[in-house]
């Protein structure tokens, strides 16, 4: 007779191999999407009162495909969903809102004068300016002035010459 047997009780036995795979199954809560099960053997052997738990981890959502369940539109945002196979929770989530078109907003141009070439009583003249906003150029016309006539008398001769240019008329 084992003397550590009368010392420590029942729960010193003999050694031997345990047989949790051959045992009982004291408890056993299969995992889930989100918590981990748990499986608890006791020994098979008959005087052996041990368990072993067995920690079962959780399996994790297996989710399809999302799926929209409300378009977004330019106001509103939208939703959409998906579902896990297994446990068949369901997960949303936002759909940002549609960009809008950004309007085209024209430029109240604000132009600066770059260069000019002054008309004559003959030939056309032109300004360019540049928008200080946008740099937008633009060239305009200057029409032509045309001679300004005037009659003076000249040695006793009537002649008509453009104030501005001396130009004589001929005809
Ligand atoms: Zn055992
Ligand atoms: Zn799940
Ligand atoms: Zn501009
Ligand atoms: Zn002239």
């Amino acid at each position: 007779m084992n003397v550590a047997y009368f010392r420590y009780g029942a729960v010193a036995q003999p050694k031997h191999t345990h047989n949790f795979e051959g045992g009982e199954v004291v408890k056993n809560i299969p995992a889930t999407c989100e918590a981990d099960g748990e499986k608890t053997m006791r020994c098979a052997s008959s005087t052996c009162m041990d368990v072993q738990v067995t920690v079962l981890p959780k399996l994790g959502h297996k989710y399809s495909e999302w799926k929209v369940t409300k378009e977004a539109t330019v106001t509103e945002t939208g939703l959409e969903e998906r579902v896990c196979d297994n446990c068949k929770k369901a997960e949303t989530r936002e759909i940002e809102k549609l960009k809008e078109e950004e309007p085209v907003i024209p430029c109240e141009h604000v132009y600066i004068e770059t260069g000019r070439t002054d008309a004559t009583c003959e030939t056309d003249g032109s300004k360019t300016e540049v928008c200080d906003l946008c740099g937008d150029e633009k060239t305009t016309a200057i029409p032509k002035l045309g001679h300004t006539w005037q009659e003076i008398e000249i040695d006793d001769e009537t002649k008509t010459i453009c104030s501005v240019c001396g130009k004589e008329k001929t005809e």
